[in-house]
């Protein structure tokens, strides 16, 4: 808890950014610290090793996910894998579209990244309506991989995000 409460401290908070009425909540905040970093990454593992001991492959979101993928999977020693936005990983990939406030992008991932039946945690620093984590999981799916958990530092509660997802979710701080 009090590893927790520490990060917490630590986490940027920006009223009207990235516009009026949106409160941005900036885990680079708490990533110039080091203390902070050691904390998040020590949080972060420990409940990947309760809840998911057998996990096999992380994979981060595009691009604030990627702060934890390899580092949690360096710590576990499992691989990690990307998710990424439309056009930007080689060779065979699967594809899906998720809703943003205003119209749509795409998510993609290499069909090699995952080997059929292998367990995945899907990383985020932050899950808000759902749609980028509920893409991912589809993702993960597409090309045969097992969803143990959706894991996310910060979870805005208001926006009930996570009941757009079935699989586990687990988030570290709430708003
Ligand atoms: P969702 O798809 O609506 O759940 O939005 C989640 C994505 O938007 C994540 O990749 C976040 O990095 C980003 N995001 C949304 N709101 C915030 C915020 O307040 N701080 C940081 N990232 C945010």
């Amino acid at each position: 808890a009090d590893k927790l409460d520490y990060v917490k401290s630590k986490i940027g908070e920006y009223v009207d950014f990235p516009k009026k009425g949106i409160v941005f909540r900036d885990i680079f905040g708490a990533l110039t610290d080091g203390k902070a970093c050691v904390y998040l990454r020590d949080l972060l593992a420990h409940h990947i090793r309760i809840t998911c001991p057998d996990v096999e492959l992380i994979v981060g979101l595009d691009s604030r996910g990627f702060l934890f993928n390899l580092l949690l999977a360096t710590e576990l020693g499992t691989g990690c894998a990307a998710i990424r936005k439309k056009g930007k990983l080689a060779g065979e990939v699967v594809a899906v579209e998720y809703q943003l406030e205003y119209g749509s992008d795409t998510f993609e991932l290499q069909r090699s990244a995952i080997k059929p039946g292998q367990r995945v945690v899907i990383v985020d620093d932050l899950l808000a309506t759902g749609g980028s984590l509920l893409a991912a999981t589809a993702l993960v799916r597409k090309v045969g991989g097992v969803v143990l958990e959706c894991l996310v530092v910060m979870e805005l509660l208001g926006l009930e995000g996570r009941k757009k997802l079935d699989c586990n979710v687990h988030a570290l701080i709430k708003y």
